[in-house]
Parts: C-alpha cells; structure tokens; sequence
C-alpha cells in the first residue's frame, strides 16, 4: 500500500482528518435563521482542506451545498434561487454593498446567503455565467478581516476562506456569537489540520499519557 492510501486509510470519514487528531466533537451544530447556499465545485469537494463541507456540518437545517462543474450535468441556479429569503451574494464586485449594521437597517432579513466557494476567479465567473445571478445584491465583508486558514497560500492578505466569509457574514447578518462558535471551531480545525500534516504526535501522545 502507498503512502498515500496509507494517511487516507487513517482518516476519520467525516472530518476527514486522521483519526488521532479528529475533530467531530468539536462539531457542535446551531440554527440560524438565513439560508446559505455554498456553490463548490465538484474538484474542490474532494479536498480535504475544502472548508465549505464544515459550513454545512455546523449548521445543517440551513446550509445546503450547491455542486457545480460535475461531467454531464448542467449546473442550474434554480434551486439556489428558490430557497426563501433576501438573497445576497457574497462577492466584492464593483456593484456589492458593505455588511454592516446600516446595510440591516436598509436591507432587512430574513436572508439567504449566496457563497460562491473556490478562488477570486472562479468565484467571479460563478455570478458572471449564470443571468439569473445578475438580478441579485452583491455584498463584501468589511475591510481587514485578517484571514486565520494557514492551510493554503492566501492570493490576498485579506483574503478568507469560505467557512470564514460566512461566519464573518452570519456574524453581521445574524449575531456575534454565530461568528464566534463558527470561529472556534475553525481554529480547531486549522491547528488540527497542520499537526496531522506536520505528522506531530507529541501532543496526542502527552494527551494519552494522562
Ligand atoms: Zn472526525
């Protein structure tokens, strides 16, 4: 057996991380009252380090992914755009608004937030490609948000991944501690990730130790 299958062989099947440094406890669900649709592309799904399938974990009566880019199925944003709520896109266009307290002021929920998944490109074409996108209000996190996913190169310094732009949003949108409990989680998930990777067990064997 390769090495490869080998770590994958160790991997817990749901957070996908080997199971000495699993993180599923920690996944603790909550309800929101906005909907989240995630729009990820099928290659970006296979990845472990795909944030979006823990979005959906953590609140699973309203998150829902959307898969595009699959071999003979055409991708369709109908089922997107039916759920219920105000629908915002989450992407700085030249068109989007800021979210912040005034923007729940002028715009009122409940909502339903878009998030297109994948890099600033693909992120871009997702709107650009499907006219029925078009109609909807783009909204941006405000600014100098400092991104904590060490996982992968950052095209930006102000770039987030796509777990941290929605509890960013739902903190705005919905409350702080939405933001907070998505945030511990994710830091968990982070630091858990880079010790499987680094292949660091002390701190697993110090734990068993006890
Ligand atoms: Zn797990």
């Amino acid at each position: 057996m390769s090495q490869r299958r080998a770590s994958h062989h160790n991997r817990c099947p749901n957070c996908r991380i080997n199971h000495y440094f699993c993180v599923c406890d920690d996944l603790k669900s909550i309800k929101v009252s906005t909907n989240v649709s995630l729009i990820v592309h099928v290659s970006e799904l296979k990845l472990t380090s795909n944030t979006a399938q823990f979005v959906e974990k953590l609140i699973p009566s309203e998150a829902r992914i959307f898969i595009r880019g699959r071999v003979n199925d055409h991708f369709s944003p109908d089922p997107i755009i039916e759920r219920s709520g105000r629908p915002l896109f989450l992407f700085p266009d030249e068109n989007s608004i800021e979210l912040n307290d005034s923007f729940k002021t002028n715009f009122p929920g409940p909502y339903h937030l878009i998030v297109p998944d994948g890099n600033w490109n693909q992120a871009k074409q997702v709107k650009k490609r499907e006219a029925k996108f078009d109609t909807i209000q783009s909204v941006k996190l405000p600014p100098n948000l400092i991104a904590e996913y060490k996982l992968r190169k950052a095209p930006r310094p102000d770039w987030v991944s796509t777990f941290e732009a929605t509890a960013y949003a739902l903190g705005i949108l919905e409350a702080k501690n939405v933001e907070d409990h998505m945030l511990a989680f994710f830091r968990k998930w982070v630091s858990s990730t880079l010790s499987a990777r680094s292949g660091d067990f002390s701190s697993v064997i110090k734990k068993e130790n006890l």
